[in-house]
């Protein structure tokens, strides 16, 4: 069988090229990382769940509207993708104070925002992602004005379907990351939710007890990942409960 060919290697997933022109095969590797990098870890079974619960959020939004680049899951770990170009941006919504924001501002962690504030990262691992405006982005050619408000309107759009989802079993969806593709249909081109929408990429808090469920456990050293993962998956019904905990096969005699 021909060896696949691999696109690009990131620090959370590898891109392979898909089975059609216009397609890819996202796989999620176990691998955590935090602060770009410096704080590395393979924490078993993560990229099982984050292939299963970013299925779950995708196919959501793909349901109620929101073009997203998700065709399917293939396995465990694979699930096929419209290829798309990545805009060089982190796109990050906030409900809640915490993080860079309040490290940023001085708002104490958990603090209520008086509405979801959107902001813009420059995706660029050697300068750590710095906060652009909407002034450097036009300016620097990353994005048009009409991309912008797309953006802004995918971004609130996923935030209040996530919001809602998560309130439901609940959880605080304190604040997360998207990215954003470009796809050509013929000779237009159009902005859809690409890359992965998974606890690795918000923070989500539990609603009684402010518990962490996401990638701050690891980030913060607060327990086992898998366990806050497993959590989010079994609260939304996307592992049934009980499931047998996730590890690699081990070789029976
Ligand atoms: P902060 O700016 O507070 O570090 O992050 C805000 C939100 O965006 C958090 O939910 C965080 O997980 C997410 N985020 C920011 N940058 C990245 C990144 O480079 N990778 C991932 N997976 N998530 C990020």
């Amino acid at each position: 069988m021909a060896r696949r060919k691999k696109i690009y290697e990131g620090k959370a997933k590898i891109i392979y090229e898909g089975p059609e022109p216009g397609t890819i095969v996202q796989y999620f590797k176990d691998d955590a990382t935090a602060f770009n990098a410096q704080k590395k870890d393979v924490i078993e079974g993560k990229g099982v769940l984050n292939n299963r619960l970013s299925e779950f959020f995708m196919t959501g939004l793909n349901q109620i509207g929101v073009p997203t680049h998700f065709v399917k899951r293939l396995n465990m770990r694979e699930q096929l993708c419209r290829q798309v170009e990545i805009v060089p941006l982190e796109v990050i919504v906030r409900n809640y104070a915490a993080g860079t924001m309040s490290q940023r501002l001085g708002i104490e962690e958990g603090t209520q925002l008086p509405r979801p504030i959107v902001e813009y990262c420059y995706k660029d691992d050697s300068l750590g992602d710095p906060l652009v405006t909407e002034e450097h982005i036009a300016a620097f050619g990353w994005a048009s004005q009409q991309d912008m408000d797309d953006i802004l309107s995918l971004a609130l759009r996923v935030n209040d379907f996530l919001s809602g989802v998560m309130m439901a079993v609940g959880i605080r969806l304190v604040d997360f990351k998207i990215e954003i593709g470009r796809v050509y249909d013929g000779d237009f081109q159009r902005l859809i939710v690409a890359d992965e929408i998974s606890p690795d990429s918000c923070r989500l808090w539990d609603m009684e007890t402010n518990e962490k469920l996401d990638k701050d456990v690891f980030r913060r050293d607060l327990g086992s990942l898998t366990d806050a993962y497993t959590e989010v998956a079994t609260r939304l019904g996307v592992m049934p409960k009980n499931a047998t905990p996730i590890t690699k096969p081990t070789l029976i005699n």
